[in-house]
């Protein structure tokens, strides 16, 4: 079971019963899409601050993976909330 799967079926147990289940649904998928930017902005300032060319903390990579950085936050600002 995916997180996103489970996450909608315990949203649910926890749903009142005048909200529609479509409703309940939506709310799931844009909770899901705020986490799921959030998480990929947490990653993408993770990466720039081990970067061994860029970065301000101890150095865990052997190159620079700042080009994935901006495809990671290009993708986290499509996909939901700040
Ligand atoms: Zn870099």
């Amino acid at each position: 079971m995916s997180a996103r799967d489970e996450l909608r079926r315990y949203v649910r147990l926890l749903a009142d019963w005048w909200t529609s289940p479509k409703t309940t649904d939506e709310r799931v998928e844009r909770l899901y899409a705020s986490v799921r930017a959030e998480v990929l902005r947490e990653a993408a300032d993770e990466l720039v601050a081990h970067c061994p060319d860029h970065g301000s903390v101890d150095t865990r990579f052997i190159a620079c993976q700042c080009l994935a950085v901006d495809d990671l936050r290009r993708t986290a600002s499509k996909g939901g909330a700040a």
